[in-house]
This record gives structure tokens, sequence and C-alpha cells, in this order.
């Protein structure tokens, strides 16, 4: 299945994701990873999108299409993949439509003020990108599965989420009338844990163990 995760910043695409990918095997792709990456990287793509990335604004469609394409291109999507973070605009929705087929597309619903309060105390890990919560935290700075530094990602300050909220507001949310018109959207809220939300998911996508 070819699908697409949409919803706002910190509505907990990437932890889904990456659950769902644990049970199915099927690829995750984040774009933001990717362009992460790049960034640790000392890539080129990287350093233009640095930029961009922690100003909460999105980079130039151009440069994220052309990542986008040929990570689809891998052996590994030819039995379907799940898209996080990507389309972020009608204009990428309407190019991965032409050399792609999407089936389903899940929007992820949560209100701004929860999405601030997850997101500003957010901590990665530094060395294996789990993340965290303060409130979970304590007074400890280093990753519970590998001792690695946790850190803030430097657009979880709270201007960039709020600045990133705006941008998904206006430039990712009118992607939820283009799936829906395709016939092809389903919604759930992410108020709940993890674990529910993975569960309510998988039941949405028709993949719960029998
Ligand atoms: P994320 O990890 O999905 O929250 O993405 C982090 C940042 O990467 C975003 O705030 C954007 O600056 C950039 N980014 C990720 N995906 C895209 C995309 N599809 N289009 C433009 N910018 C993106």
């Amino acid at each position: 299945m070819n699908l697409i995760f949409l919803g706002p910043p910190g509505s907990g695409k990437g932890t889904l994701a990456a659950n769902l990918h644990k049970l199915t095997g099927l690829p995750h792709i984040s774009t933001g990873e990717m362009l992460r990456g790049y960034i640790r990287a000392g890539a080129p793509l990287g350093l233009r999108a640095k930029a961009f990335i922690d100003k909460g604004e999105l980079v130039p469609d151009e440069l994220v299409i052309e990542m986008v394409r040929e990570r689809l291109s891998a052996d590994d999507c030819k039995n379907g993949y799940m898209l996080d973070g990507f389309p972020r605009t009608v204009p990428q929705a309407e190019i991965l439509d032409g050399f792609q087929t999407i089936e389903r597309a899940v929007l992820l619903n949560l209100d701004d003020e929860t999405i601030i309060a997850r997101l500003s105390g957010r901590r990665v890990c530094s060395a294996c990108g789990n993340t965290y919560h303060t409130s979970m935290l304590g007074e400890s700075t280093a990753c519970g599965k590998c001792g690695g530094l946790l850190v803030q990602r430097p657009d979880d300050s709270e201007a960039t989420i709020r600045n990133r909220l705006r941008v998904y507001h206006s430039q990712t949310a009118p992607l939820v009338e283009y799936y829906r018109g395709k016939g092809i959207l389903s919604e759930m809220s992410v108020e709940g844990t993890v674990e529910d939300n993975t569960g309510r998911l998988l039941r949405l996508l028709g993949m719960e163990k029998s």
C-alpha cells in the first residue's frame, strides 16, 4: 500500500509510521529525517535546506521533490511505503501523482495547544533518534535506549513551533481537501496514547492481526 500521513507537526506522524514499519515492514520515508541527515552529513542539499528548517519554513518544492523521487525509485518501495511529511504543498502532491499512485491518506487530528506542549517538551537522542518528552525524563539527559545525549531540535523552540503551525495551516492543510476529493482520505484523532493510536491506525487500514 502506498500511504501518506497528513497532520500538523507534532501530531505523531513519525512515531506512528515507525510503529507501523515495525509491525508491517512497510518502508517509512520521512522527508524531515532525510533533510536532517543531509544537514548532519554537510551535503549541499542539507546546507540549502537548513536555513528554511531552522525558521520553521518549508524547503522549496524542487529540492524536496527530487529527493523523494529518487527515494521512491528504490527497490524496497516496490510493494508500498509510508510517506511522513511529504507532500506538504498542493504542487508537491500534484507532482507526486504524476509518478506514483497514492492509495490512502490518513489525517491525524490534534489541536494546536496540545501540539505546542508536546513539541516544546520533545527531546531527541543525538545518536539514535529516539524521542522523549521532558515530562517523562526528570533530570535525565541520556537516551534510555543507547545512552546518547538528548537534545532539543532547533525547530522545536516555541516561536518556531508557532511558525510551523502557521505554515501547516496555510500551505499543507489544503491537502486535506485534495485527498478527500480523491476519495482516499481517512481521519483519526491522536489525543490518546501511542499504543491506542497505533491500534486505531491498524484497524483503520484493515491491517490488524486476526
Ligand atoms: P518534519 O521532521 O516533518 O517536521 O520536517 C522538518 C522540517 O523539514 C519542516 O519544518 C520543513 O522545513 C522541512 N520539510 C520536511 N518535509 C518537507 C516537505 N515535504 N516540503 C518542504 N519542506 C519540508
